[in-house]
Parts: C-alpha cells; structure tokens; sequence
C-alpha cells in the first residue's frame, strides 16, 4: 500500500502561520488527514502515530514497542494516543491544534489588541 492511499491530505502550513507554545518555542503546525484505510491501519497498530511509517512495510507486527523511524513510543503511547484523540485528523508537530492552544491561553489572548 503506498503512502499516498493512507494520507488524504498533508498540509503543511508555510503561510507564516505558527504556534507559540507557553514556553516560548515556535511550532509549525501540520495536519494530516488519513483516509479510512489508513485509519483503520493506525487504529490496528500498524501505523506509527507519530511519522505514519506502516510497520508492516518494514517487517514489523502491529504496535512494536519503538517505531524505528521516529523512536515514538509506539506501544506504550499509541493506545492512549488513540483513545485521546479522534486519529481521523491526527495533529503532527504540535500537541495541541491552533485553536485548542488559543482556547487554553483563554484570557491571555487579546483580540483585536494592534501593535
Ligand atoms: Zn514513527
């Protein structure tokens, strides 16, 4: 199965668009839509929730303890991932979207607020 049958969509924002995480660091953000395959190859374990390597591609099972692209934490983190998070839209490169982000610094954020 090649790659492009398990991604709908990858988007990459490169408008200048990024996220400030509360400790300073600038993120890019990237979304990834999986089509109903891929979906069902991450919900089973043999999609690396983190690079979308296919496991079985490179000779592993489903859910192996490290993925060896990425060294995400496959077995440990990928069931809780899984259960968190709709993996329709998996978020890459950030832990939070966009607007969960702005949601969570509540009243930090000031609308309309110019330099
Ligand atoms: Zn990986």
């Amino acid at each position: 199965m090649k790659f492009d049958d398990l991604v709908i969509d990858a988007e990459n924002n490169t408008d200048g668009k990024v996220v400030v995480m509360p400790d300073g660091r600038v993120m890019t953000e990237a979304t990834i839509t999986l089509s109903p395959d891929g979906e069902a190859m991450m919900k089973q374990g043999y999609l690396c929730g983190n690079c979308l390597q296919d496991f079985a591609k490179i000779g592993l099972g489903a859910f192996p303890e490290e993925c060896p692209v990425c060294h995400f934490r496959v077995r440990e983190l990928q069931a809780e991932q899984l259960r968190r998070q709709d993996v329709g839209e998996a978020h890459l490169g950030s832990r939070l979207t966009l607007s969960d982000e702005l949601e969570r610094l509540g009243d930090m954020w000031l609308p309309g607020d110019d330099i």
